[in-house]
Order: structure tokens, then sequence, then C-alpha cells
């Protein structure tokens, strides 16, 4: 051995050693397990089931009628074009792509909006959908002047509780759902809105509000926004799901349209993950609306450091994608019809599963299933159900009786409609 090697030799702790006596390891044996994610819990079940017949309704991302992933032709055609562009791997900064946070921005609020144009709007490119409500929770839990107090709807995607709570908001709910006449609680919802304090945070879903599929109407929205305007409350708008639910993108961004019109304080998040399938790229945009440029420039200064401190840059891939279909007239109008494809298929699979239950001999109404819309349906069917439903039938699903609509398909959804009414029939 010669002495370079020697002297570093001479550092090195034997692995043994590590672990079992220089490691105080006390403290650490002591954190509690966390509870397991409820989605990828009932995945898990799935995964180990053996049966030929079973379904995975649980899934939040689209398959096509075989069941598959389903990368948009969009999608491969962005890829094959930025291929050709030859570019680099540079960094992007700390607000991601200036140029698709622009065409995000304006594919939320509408091309020619009054927001962008007048350097209202504070962007930030975010790691999809759920890193933007980070982001946005972060910011104000440090900024927000008055309660740091976020309502969210009951029920809501169980992620924005954990991600609020994390980001150190106190969360409360308001009602959003009656489980009886399984339909939207939108009294109750009122009710709740005017009895939270003024100035405090609520969270709406813009559109296919996630687990119910239930949505306010355009009258609705015009209500609320201006409720939250007289209860000066600032709004986070979740928006998850722009032209997955209606098939129309135009149409899905309604609430937020209303609520910009009526100059309510919000921030917008945006995710990519459904509606161009890119679930694994992580890309997504955080926009704050402000008064001009002198507040767009203070709040991106601190949309960086909250970035910088979480995990730098954003990823390049998927930014690029959206920027490349985004900016292409045709390349944007041949995405706008391949999403409205995957909600029509959808639409078609509600109607298939409704008809199902029916035609296997139900008496129940299951109507609701087919006037909700987007991914998921709240079935009404109870706990005991999902589990025979689970146990006989190899149907998968959340115990809250959620569905997604995606895993249904031409050759499951007669099976799945028999299995529904056999377990809501006794
Ligand atoms: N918001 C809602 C309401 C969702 O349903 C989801 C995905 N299930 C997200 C945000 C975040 O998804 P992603 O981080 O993949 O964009």
């Amino acid at each position: 051995m010669n002495k370079k090697k020697l002297a570093i030799t001479k550092f090195l702790i034997p692995f043994e050693s590590v672990t079992s006596c220089n490691r105080n390891l006390g403290w650490f044996t002591k954190v509690p397990k966390a509870p397991p994610d409820n989605i990828f819990g009932v995945l898990d079940a799935y995964n180990k089931d053996k049966s030929k017949e079973k379904v995975n309704l649980t899934v939040g991302a689209y398959r096509d009628d075989n069941g598959k992933p389903y990368v948009l032709q969009t999608v491969r055609e962005a890829e094959k074009r930025i291929r050709c562009k030859n570019m680099n791997k540079e960094y992007l900064g700390l607000l991601g792509n200036l140029n698709f946070n622009k065409l995000t921005f304006n594919f939320a609020l509408g091309e020619d909006n009054k927001f962008l144009k007048n350097g209202r709007a504070a962007l930030c490119q975010s790691l999809s959908g759920t890193g933007a409500v980070f982001i946005a929770a972060v910011f104000l839990s440090t900024f927000f002047p008055k309660n740091k107090v976020a309502y969210v709807s009951k029920p809501t995607w169980g992620n924005h509780i954990s991600l609020l709570e994390r980001a150190g908001l106190c969360v409360k709910t308001y009602r959003y759902y009656n489980t009886e006449k399984v339909a939207i609680d939108f009294e109750g919802m009122l009710d709740d809105i005017n009895k939270m304090p003024d100035e405090c945070i609520i969270l709406f879903h813009a559109a296919a509000h996630n687990p119910t599929g239930f949505d306010p109407n355009c009258e609705q929205w015009q209500q609320l926004a201006d409720l939250c305007k007289k209860k000066s409350l600032y709004v986070i708008f979740d928006n998850a799901y722009q032209g997955f639910a209606t098939g129309d993108a135009e149409r899905d961004a309604t609430s937020i349209r209303i609520f910009a019109e009526n100059d309510i304080n919000m921030a917008i998040c945006q995710s990519f993950s459904k509606n161009m399938g890119l679930y694994g790229e992580r890309i997504g945009c955080c926009a704050f609306i402000t008064d001009g440029p002198a507040e767009t420039e203070i709040a991106e200064s601190q949309l960086k450091f909250i970035t910088r401190s979480m995990y730098s840059n954003p990823p390049i891939h998927g930014a690029r994608i959206v920027e490349e279909i985004l900016s292409n007239v045709d390349l944007k109008n041949r995405w706008l019809q391949e999403v409205k494809k995957m909600a029509e298929r959808m639409r078609s699979m509600r109607a298939s599963l409704r008809d199902g239950i029916v035609r296997a001999g139900s008496k129940l109404n299951w109507d609701h299933i087919t006037n909700q819309i987007g991914m998921f349906s709240f079935t009404g069917v109870k706990k005991e159900a999902v589990a025979k439903l689970k146990k006989d039938f190899h149907v998968y699903l959340l115990n809250s009786g959620r569905i997604s609509v995606s895993g249904l398909n031409s050759k499951n959804v007669e099976y799945v409609g028999a299995a529904f009414h056999k377990v809501t029939s006794v």
C-alpha cells in the first residue's frame, strides 16, 4: 500500500462499528411510523391480488380503453421537436422557464389577459400542482398578515391538508358535499364561508372537484366571488384539471376568470399532470395576482427565496414540452382535441357504468355518476360495500366510495356495474 492510500484508510471506520456503537440511534428509533397513504395502500392490495378479473379504480392517472397509460401524440410531437433543437441542460433559474410561466398563466386567465399585460402576475414554475400548492402555502404562511388559517372543502384531495399544514398554516374545513343528496351542499358552503373570520385563506378546486366530481355552476361561482370579496378572503385556486374536466379548457377556467374579473386576491396553482399526461415530469406553475409591477418584483423575489431553499432549480424537460405545445397554434389545437377525447372517454364510461348498474337490476338512483365531471366519481357506495367489492369482486376503490373513472374501459365496465349492484342491493 502506498503512503497516500494508507493516510486515507486510517480514517475509515469499519461499517459494523458505525452501526453498532458509534451511531447513537436512541432518538431515531423513537420516530413514529407514518400512516400509509390512503390511495397507495389500496394500490398495494390491488397489486397483490392474483385474480384475472381485478379492476383498479383508485389511480388518479388517465388510462386508455385497454387500461394502459397514455402518452399524448402532441406530447410525443413536442418531444421530437425539442430533440431537434439540441438544447443545453443549463439551470433554468429559480423561477423556472419564464416563457413557460407566461404561457401557462395565459392558459388559465385567457390570452391577452390584463394581468400579464400590466405586470400583475408573479409567476414561478413548480413541481407540478402539488409543488404549486406548497409554494403558495409557504408564501402565505410567511407573509399573509392576518389569520394563518386556511379553509378547505370537506372533503378535499387528502394531500391538501398535509401540504398546507406542513407549510405552517392551520387547516379548517367548510361544508361542500351533502352525503344524503349525493350533491354539492352549496347552502352549507355559503353558510360556512359567511361564518369564517374576515381575511383568512380559502382553497377552491378550479374545476373537477376531487374527490366529489361536483363543481359550483357559473352563478354559484359569482356568488362565491362576491362573498370572498366582502370578507377579504385570500383565495388559492387549485387548477389541476383544466380541460380534463369538461373537455373544454376555456370552460374549465370559468371559476378562475370570474374571480379574476372581480379582482379577488388570489394565487393560482396549475398542473399539467392530467391534461397533458405529464405526471412524472412534475410540471406546474404557481401564480400570484398582484397590484402591479412593483408588487410583482417583490413577490417574485420571495418566490425565488422559497424555491432556492427547497430544490433550487426546477426540472427542464416538462416545461419545454408545455412551452412547445402552448406556443404553437397548430400543436396547441391538436392537443386541445386530444384532451377533449380523453374527457369524452371518461364521460362515456360514466354513462356505461350507470347504465350497467341499472341493467344489472339496481333500483337505486345512480344519476349522480353522470352528473359529476372529471376523473373522479363519488359513487355514494358505503364502506361495507366497498370492502365487499374488494374482497368478493376484486374491484379496488377508496373507502370513501371514490372511483377513478379512467380505470373503467369497455372490457370491465359491465363487470364493475354488476358488482356495484350486487354489493348495494343487500
Ligand atoms: N390538486 C388536486 C385536486 C389533485 O387531484 C391533484 C392530483 N391528484 C393535484 C393537485 C396534484 O397533482 P400533481 O402534483 O401531479 O400535479
